[in-house]
């Protein structure tokens, strides 16, 4: 599939980012858990920050397919940065599409430009696969809501300036759910715990305890009652994003077990002249180029402004569960220097499992595209 001038350049700008900036320090990151904010700072001076805004909001506003292929190289460097983008994006795209011009005024110009940076507060300790089970509320006082809850898994937790949150106006209503702008140091609202994670340790991921937290009625994103529909319209451009970054992940995967199995020697020869190698290396390949051509086909989908609920469930659980495997053969590759924390291999398998959990996980995803298929 042909890219253009723009995308095929944007691609090989992000690409030498991510192999030059983010790489080195992932992982330092990782082993400290820390997010590495220059690179934060850097893909901002790329304007990647705001590239699902609009022009007029000061931001890039590139089409799906290159937000894929960012995604993808971004990917490349480090998924915990990937994400943390990805859910900055989740956010002002949130605010860009369904904001009005003074709340797009208000808060994208400076998210644009990395800073706040922004949330997306959807998930719940007991509603994940089906949010519709939230509890948290937003009760109506006069010119305000008042916001009670607990909002669970939430990428850039503690880094986020503004959060994009999900709320109920009527608790016991499953279609009350209403999106909100929040101020991150809005009085009452308190960051849980960070979560220790199996992998994309280098990315926050914190509840949110909202006690009592007062914001203006005008921080109102969506008409009470259509926050899950605009969550879940939002979340299939997601899912794309979420499978091009499984791709960049498995690419990653795929280089370093190429390099490992040509310079590595057994039996007196490189373990690439192997079959059994070369058979994996060969499966993983064809799996990578499936993987990739879905995610493309789903963000040229929705470029086209075709329905992409399937093509985007289809290329989140495909490229996901290839990055799992992908990554699973790379470490097998590397024997037993492959699970030790010398060779990127074995954070990058760490690394590839949320990819089949978060944004839907694979059962959801299958859910969905069952649905398409089967009505
Ligand atoms: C690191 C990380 C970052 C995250 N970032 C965010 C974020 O920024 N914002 C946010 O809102 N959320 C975020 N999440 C939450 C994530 O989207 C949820 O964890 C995910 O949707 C699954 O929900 P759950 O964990 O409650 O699992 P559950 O919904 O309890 O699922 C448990 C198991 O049951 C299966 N299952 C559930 N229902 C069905 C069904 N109907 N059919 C078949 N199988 C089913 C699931 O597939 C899974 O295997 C993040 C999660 C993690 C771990």
């Amino acid at each position: 599939m042909n890219l253009s001038d723009e995308q095929e350049a944007i691609r090989d700008v992000v690409r030498e980012f991510a192999v030059e900036e983010i790489r080195p320090t992932a992982a330092e990151a990782d082993s400290d858990q820390t997010f590495p904010e220059d690179v934060w700072d850097g893909l901002a001076d790329l304007d990647l920050t705001g590239m699902t805004v609009p022009e007029a909001y000061g931001g890039l506003d590139v089409d799906r397919l290159t937000y894929s292929l960012v995604n993808e190289e971004v990917a490349y460097g480090m998924l915990s940065v990937a994400t943390a983008l990805s859910v900055h994006c989740l956010a002002t795209s949130c605010i860009a599409e369904f904001g009005d011009d003074d709340q797009r005024e208000r808060w994208l110009p400076e998210m644009v430009d990395g800073r706040p940076v922004g949330a997306f507060a959807l998930s719940e300790p007991q509603a994940g696969s089906n949010p519709a089970e939230m509890t948290t509320e937003a009760r109506r006082e006069g010119d305000e809501y008042v916001l009670n809850g607990k909002k669970q898994w939430i990428t850039n937790g503690q880094r986020a300036g503004v959060v994009v949150l999900f709320a109920k106006t009527d608790r016991d209503d499953p279609r009350s759910v209403t999106q909100f702008v929040v101020p991150k140091d809005a009085d009452g609202l308190e960051v849980g715990k960070k979560e220790d994670k199996l992998g994309l340790r280098a990315s926050d991921t914190t509840s949110l305890v909202f006690d009592d937290v007062r914001i203006p009625a005008a921080n109102r994103l969506t008409e009470e009652g259509k926050g899950l529909s605009a969550a879940l319209h939002i979340l299939n451009g997601g899912r794309i994003g979420i499978a091009s970054q499984s791709v960049g992940l498995a690419q990653s995967a795929l280089d370093e077990a190429v390099e490992y199995a040509g310079e590595r020697e057994q039996f007196g020869q490189p373990i690439a002249e192997i079959q059994t190698i070369r058979h994996k290396i060969a499966d993983m390949r064809t799996r990578l180029g499936a993987a990739r051509l879905l995610a493309r086909d789903a963000a040229r989908k929705d470029d086209r402004g075709e329905d992409v609920e399937l093509a985007a469930s289809m290329a989140k659980y495909f490229a996901s569960e290839t990055a799992v495997d992908v990554a699973n053969e790379a470490v097998q590759i590397h024997g037993g220097y492959g699970y030790t924390t010398d060779f990127d291999v074995e954070r990058l398998y760490r690394d590839s499992k949320i990819t089949t959990i978060y944004e839907g996980t694979s059962e959801i995803q299958k859910k969905v595209i069952a649905r398409n298929v089967l009505g």
